[in-house]
């Protein structure tokens, strides 16, 4: 049973694999919000055996579930409200990404057109290959 004790309302991404939660951390931006956030590293998981879990109080608007599916589909994202559960979000990869990842490409029209959005498309489902949209490099 997770706990949410102390959480009225947020959201709780539960089940990630031990040591993501910082990748989600920075890929979320979720030092520059205002909102609380704990994170609990290596919590004992019969699923996975270790994980990691991010609780964000508040946030409900600012979440981008593209970036954590990004991250990692096998996610499990509570929506929390009076401090129960009220809705299990389901996660797949997104099949466009914009701004979370960059193209390292140096002859991409994003490096030489700086206000441009870094757009990525997923091009293999199987192996998560995400490629620019523009010069169609591949994100490693
Ligand atoms: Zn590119």
């Amino acid at each position: 049973m997770l706990n949410i004790s102390g959480l009225k309302e947020g959201i709780v991404l539960d089940h990630i694999p031990a040591g993501k939660s910082m990748d989600i951390y920075r890929y979320m931006g979720l030092g520059e919000l205002d909102c609380q956030v704990a994170i609990i590293k290596n919590a004992r998981s019969k699923k996975l055996g270790r994980k990691d879990i991010i609780k964000i109080e508040g946030g409900l608007d600012v979440i981008d579930l593209d970036v954590i599916g990004f991250i990692d589909p096998d996610i499990t994202v509570n929506i929390i409200k009076d401090e129960r559960i009220a809705e299990k979000k389901r996660l797949k990869l997104p099949k466009k990404l914009t701004n979370v990842i960059k193209c390292k490409n140096p002859r991409c029209i994003t490096s030489i057109e700086q206000e441009l959005p870094h757009v990525f498309l997923l091009s293999d489902e199987k192996t998560q290959t995400y490629r620019c949209m523009y010069c169609e490099e591949k994100y490693k």
